[in-house]
């Protein structure tokens, strides 16, 4: 709940620096309505469960041979050009109004919402203390507090906890090294997660390492399913 001097502040930051698009530059929103329509959308067929893009059918090969631990991932956008530039804008700029948008534009999808399965919590892909500190914010939490905003749901900030640093996954490396780098690196808080269906939220998937560790820990913690649903699919 957004306090009142906290609303007021920002009429009067808004006053003082109109906002301006992230993108375009064009004033009167962080995010204006003709970027957002030009924002490279998914395209079908996907992967019901990781959301890699496909050329036929309704799996990909790493699904059907290795079964993650999250029930699917859902994105609104490719990795491409625009949504990329948000992406970091957001997790590296320090732009932290867009998570306003950008979780409205994830919020959007059916895929999020109560109606097309349950979920009863909402909770970020967690960064280390020690990441966190130094950034000032998690990104994925800004996401999952505007998605749970949105959809009416509670927004569980501390469900999970990244226990242990990871260096960050470069594009170079293969599906088996991401996997193993970020093991073990979760924990989820049983007394949150028990019994309850949970909306993971992060900004971007790529293999879907982090968001099956983090899935995992969900699950050991006895939560009933995870689903995940982040900006981008890279
Ligand atoms: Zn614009
Ligand atoms: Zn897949």
């Amino acid at each position: 709940m957004r306090s009142v001097l906290e609303r007021a502040s920002n009429v009067a930051l808004d006053l003082l620096f109109p906002p301006q698009c992230a993108i375009c530059r064009a004033g009167g929103s962080v995010l204006c309505e003709l970027c957002i329509a030009m924002l490279p959308l998914a395209e079908m067929p996907r992967c019901d469960r990781c959301w890699d893009d496909l050329r036929s059918g309704s799996r990909c090969s790493h699904c059907l041979a290795t079964p993650h631990a999250f029930e699917s991932v859902r994105a609104p956008f490719s990795h491409g050009d625009a949504a990329r530039d948000l992406v970091h804008l957001l997790k590296y700029e320090g732009l932290t109004s867009l998570a306003r948008p950008m979780g409205s534009l994830m919020a959007s999808l059916r895929a999020t919402l109560p109606a097309a399965y349950p979920i009863d919590i909402v909770v970020p892909v967690p960064l280390h203390r020690g990441r966190q500190r130094a950034r000032g914010y998690n990104q994925a939490a800004l996401l999952a507090r505007q998605i749970a905003n949105e959809a009416g749901l509670p927004f569980e900030a501390r469900a999970a906890r990244r226990v242990r640093a990871t260096k960050p996954l470069a594009k170079s490396m293969d599906r088996r090294e991401r996997a193993s780098i970020v093991a073990g690196a979760f924990r989820a808080d049983p007394g949150r997660v028990e019994g309850r269906a949970v909306l993971l939220v992060d900004d971007v998937v790529t293999t879907g390492a982090t968001l099956d560790a983090c899935s995992r820990a969900l699950l050991d913690a006895g939560a009933l399913s995870v689903r995940a649903v982040t900006f981008t699919r890279a």
